[in-house]
């Protein structure tokens, strides 16, 4: 890529960072997030003579799981609380995509300023191994 290709690269990705900051701002920091996975579970009480000895098992159960001091937690979630918690770790999950998005696009333009940086990066000898009138070109694409 020369360098007018990667300003333009420079150019989009951070119209695209633009918007994905402008969701995360206007839209999804206004929202409550609940922190971890919701799981749901089937189980198995295994007494004797239940349908489920015979693979109809019971549930669904849903399980809050989140880490905490390096641990694995996991809670139950009541019935009543199904809905808002699976939608708040929704809330969640989309906060954490959009923030891991806009990492993604950080990490592609400090690469591309990177490329223009060799690029552009002259040696003391190189300098001196021109003569003025390139030296001022040099200072004026810089
Ligand atoms: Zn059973």
């Amino acid at each position: 890529m020369n360098i007018s290709a990667i300003r333009k690269k420079i150019r989009d990705l951070s119209l695209e960072r633009f918007k994905l900051e402008m969701q995360l701002a206007k839209g999804l920091s206004r929202k409550k997030l609940l922190y971890g996975s919701v799981v749901k579970k089937f189980k198995a009480c295994n007494k004797k003579g239940c349908k489920c000895t015979k693979g109809a098992l019971h549930g669904p159960f849903y399980y809050l799981t989140y880490k905490q001091d390096r641990k694995t937690k996991m809670v139950f979630i009541k019935k009543h609380l199904w809905e808002s918690s699976i939608k708040l770790n929704d809330n969640y999950r989309a906060f954490r995509k959009l923030r891991a998005d806009i990492t993604k696009i950080n990490k592609e333009i400090l690469a591309l300023f990177d490329e223009i940086e060799k690029a552009n990066t002259v040696s003391i000898v190189d300098i001196e191994k021109t003569n003025l009138m390139e030296t001022k070109v040099f200072l004026e694409i810089s």
